[in-house]
């Protein structure tokens, strides 16, 4: 049994920077309360580690960020590296609120882009529905149009001048037939993929595998880069692929009389769990003893 470690891997910078940001706020304000609005990022074991810094988390997935504001009342609030609408801002700001922006710069980016476009014509964005990152790019203008198959570009209605872009964390596959789609409907406009370069490195080094018999995504199931490598994984003639949040995840079928098992990790799962995955695996692949450890080594950075 042969284990290949998928480089590149986990944490991309977006995700440091806002593990960053969270912990050097809780950090210069001992005693004040810290809220952060929404999952700093979606993996369920960072979170728990700034709830350990003392850090607070308001989180709903059937409300929205201007919805969630409304149970801050006090304090810092952070907004997460998926980025929140200029009307989060606002209200927070009204709120009396002390803003922390942890935002992904390459979502900032898409943002500029958006608002420039949207003074002059309208702009159709590919992304997934209920997804922080959509509804806060969403909201910055009303000339934005979510669309998240071809099927959604039919019904959308005229549109002038029209451009084309995409949320980061989407599948370099899967958005291929929308764009193709938006080009159909609007032969003139302008495509700006916006798929971030950390989540089509990730999806590449894994379209680059050969041979393998088993694909193990170490990612949080709300992780949508963690889902789309394990999705990608079928459409590049992988035989299995397995989504599990930490080495408690595996099971022994998931890996048995296999010889080739690849190991990668969303770009919001900490580097320590999925090490973890991979020292199980070697040793795994050394003995045939399949005796899973006790705890997480849940490490943020
Ligand atoms: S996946 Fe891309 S957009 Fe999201 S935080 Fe990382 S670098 Fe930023």
């Amino acid at each position: 049994m042969e284990i290949i470690s998928v480089i590149p891997r986990g944490y991309c910078q977006g995700v440091v920077r806002a593990i960053g940001i969270a912990r050097k706020t809780a950090a210069d304000h001992p005693g004040q309360p810290v809220t952060m609005l929404g999952m700093i990022v979606h993996n369920s074991y960072v979170v728990r580690a700034c709830q350990e810094l003392g850090i607070r988390f308001v989180e709903d997935p059937g409300k929205t960020r201007l919805e969630l504001l409304d149970e801050i009342s006090e304090g810092i609030v952070i907004f997460t590296a998926h980025g929140v609408s200029d009307d989060v801002r606002a209200k927070a700001e009204e709120k009396g609120l002390t803003a922390v922006d942890a935002t992904c710069p390459d979502v900032l980016r898409t943002h500029t882009l958006v608002k420039e476009h949207c003074l002059k014509g309208d702009l159709i964005y590919i992304g997934k529905r209920n997804h922080p990152e959509s509804e806060g790019t969403v909201s910055l203008s009303s000339r934005v149009h979510l669309v998240t198959q071809p099927d959604d570009v039919s019904r959308l209605p005229d549109l002038e001048n029209v451009m084309v872009t995409t949320q980061t964390t989407l599948s370099i596959h899967d958005v291929q037939p929308v764009i193709q789609a938006c080009l159909d409907r609007f032969p003139d406009a302008a495509v700006m993929n916006e798929i971030c370069s950390a989540t089509r490195m990730r999806q590449e080094a894994v379209m680059k595998l050969k041979d393998i018999d088993v694909l193990i995504v170490v990612g949080d199931p709300r992780s949508n880069n963690s889902c789309q490598l394990k999705k990608i994984a079928g459409s590049c003639g992988i035989r299995e692929a397995w989504l599990i949040d930490s080495v408690l995840g595996l099971k022994e079928e998931m890996i048995r009389n296999k010889n080739r098992i690849a190991v990668t990790s969303g770009s919001s799962t900490p580097n320590s769990i999925t090490s973890q995955v991979i020292s199980f695996l070697t040793q795994y692949a050394k003995t045939g003893e399949f005796i899973l450890p006790e705890h997480v080594d849940n490490r943020l950075l």
